[in-house]
């Protein structure tokens, strides 16, 4: 075996040196590598990330029976976007558009947000949009804890894959599951929050926005902290 590589090797140089580690892998029987991605800003990375994302929808939640919300869902609503996108929007569980579609946020509460990040020059399709929950709860109910703690490590995973540069929690569940506080959106709105899997901002639901428009100048002040934040 030749020494390590140096930096200021010819391709042809690099090239042999790899073949022979390659052929030093294959008389132990090894097959298949593995290479890290380091990087989040390459098509290889991109495609690694989306193939990641895809292995965890498939896969591991497959078709989800772990807690009582498969009963009455239709459609698991996993979340879709850019699988490498700076910014993650988080809501709390599918309504029923979403739950027939099985896309997040595509009903009225979806149209709003959809204007709330196009006011910070933002396209749907370069974000990504998930959910506390992945199926919908009857008539719309709350999460219940054993939900939320049954359902949150697929989210987290996805987090842990697409690494956003900023979180957008909507409304009270997102927010409080989150940052891990047990206040009111009011009182954690309006703040940059350094968690260990990034920042986050939280503000209120769209579906609160409908229903209390009075607020709307409040989310617009979380929007551009979020835009600011980005840009740090
Ligand atoms: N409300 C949510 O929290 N999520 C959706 O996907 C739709 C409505």
């Amino acid at each position: 075996m030749s020494e390590p590589a140096r930096s200021n090797l010819s391709p042809a140089e690099r090239d042999e040196i790899i073949q022979q580690w390659l052929d030093v892998y294959r008389d132990f029987g090894i097959t298949e590598l593995f290479l890290p991605v380091q990087t989040t800003d390459t098509p290889a990375a991109l495609l690694y990330q989306e193939e990641e994302l895809e292995h965890l929808r498939v896969a591991d939640l497959g078709i989800c029976t772990r807690c009582k919300l498969h009963k009455g869902r239709k459609t698991i609503v996993f979340g879709e976007g850019n699988p490498a996108a700076e910014l993650m929007l988080i809501g709390e569980a599918p309504g029923s558009d979403e739950d027939i579609q099985g896309r997040p946020f595509v009903g009225r509460a979806g149209q709003l947000l959809m204007q709330m990040i196009r006011a910070i020059q933002f396209e749907r399709r370069d974000v990504y949009i998930a959910n506390v929950l992945k199926c919908r709860p009857p008539e719309n109910r709350p999460p219940e804890p054993d939900e939320i703690k049954t359902c949150s490590p697929f989210l987290w995973k996805q987090i842990a894959i697409i690494k956003p540069k900023v979180i957008l929690a909507l409304g009270t569940f997102a927010a409080q599951m989150l940052i891990g506080s047990k206040s009111s959106i009011s009182f954690l709105r309006g703040r940059v929050y350094e968690m260990p899997f990034g920042r986050v901002i939280a503000t209120y639901h769209p579906s609160f926005l409908l229903r209390s428009p009075q607020k709307k100048p409040e989310a617009w002040e979380d929007l551009k902290l979020v835009k600011k934040t980005l840009a740090e």
